[in-house]
């Protein structure tokens, strides 16, 4: 990718522990040549326990903003000057901009989701949705779920129950309601659901890990749609028995764009055309293979 610096040219990075796996570079560069911002954003290595001498860090370079993958999400919560609803619901930032000397903290994780969705013409209102796992992806995909996509009711399976019984515990509502992981649920609530989603790792590459059993997608009716927050394979092998069971599929890449679309918006305060910059970044991500 072709690169003009220029004095002026405004600082973004991505940090994390480890970090030189992030595909956020590619993303975030590739809408920003589209766009012609003048930004650079780059992969920033920030060691474990160091996330305020990095703010400090981020600050004095002039950082216009940056993006936080593990392990530093959840310790950026207390380090805001300003957290929005989600960050603070979700007790983890995955954006921050920085401001005249003052952070931001946003989590446009679960708005990320939820546009994928959308896009994917995936409908979630008054849906009976069964969501596997319980840990930061499904913080952010549970609340959004009933909230925004008015789903009618969030079965959140997870092998460590109270897991489960804490994220649920968040909604007034009670529409997030908590389940065990075994097969036997799992198959129960299976027969009632329109959707589900996958936010384990289970079926990610690099995690040596996979479901026991998929039996419990025999049990969904056919037009119900499943989906998986993980991008890397493709096609877990969750999404392909769903396939050729005749399902709709979805995969995490679209909720991996749309957070990153989100966080840019952020950043420059400029408003985005996610549309027109998925093809672009599908693309980019592509060629990179
Ligand atoms: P996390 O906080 O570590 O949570 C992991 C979840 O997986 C927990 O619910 C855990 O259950 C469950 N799990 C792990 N191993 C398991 C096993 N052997 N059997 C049953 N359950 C198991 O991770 P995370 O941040 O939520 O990320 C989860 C996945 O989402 C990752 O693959 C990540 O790449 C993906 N993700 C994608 C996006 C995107 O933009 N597309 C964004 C965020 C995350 P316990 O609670 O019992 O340990």
């Amino acid at each position: 990718m072709e690169v003009q610096l220029k004095n002026t040219t405004g600082k973004l990075c991505v940090i994390g522990d480890p970090v030189g796996h992030s595909k956020s570079p590619l993303i975030q560069n590739t809408m920003l040549r589209a766009l012609g911002l003048d930004y650079i954003y780059l992969c920033q290595h920030v060691p474990r326990g160091k996330t305020a001498e990095w703010l400090r860090c981020a600050s004095f370079c002039g950082y216009a903003g940056f993006n936080a993958t593990m392990p530093h999400k959840e310790a950026l919560v207390s380090l805001m000057d300003h957290l929005d609803e989600d960050a603070a619901m979700y007790g983890a930032v995955n954006t921050v901009a920085i401001r005249e000397g003052s952070y931001y903290g946003y989590n446009t994780d679960g708005r990320g989701f939820l546009a994928s969705l959308h896009q994917a013409e995936i409908e979630t209102e008054g849906k009976r949705v069964l969501l596997l796992g319980a840990g930061g992806a499904a913080k952010a995909v549970a609340p959004k779920l009933v909230q925004a996509g008015k789903a009618q009711r969030v079965f959140v399976a997870n092998r460590t129950r109270e897991k489960a019984a804490a994220l649920c515990a968040q909604d007034e509502e009670g529409q997030l309601t908590p389940a065990g992981f075994d097969r036997d649920t799992l198959c129960r609530l299976a027969e009632q659901a329109d959707l589900v989603v996958n936010c384990t790792n289970l079926g990610m590459d690099g995690t040596n890990s996979q479901f026991e059993d998929l039996s419990f997608l025999d049990n969904l009716r056919p037009e119900a749609a499943v989906c998986d927050v993980i991008y890397s394979p493709d096609e877990t092998l969750l999404l392909q028995k769903a396939r050729l069971s005749g399902h709709r599929t979805l995969n995490g890449l679209g909720m991996l764009v749309w957070q990153a679309i989100f966080a840019l918006e952020h950043f420059t305060g400029e408003k985005i055309d996610g549309n027109a910059m998925l093809p672009l970044v599908r693309q980019a991500l592509k060629n990179a293979l």
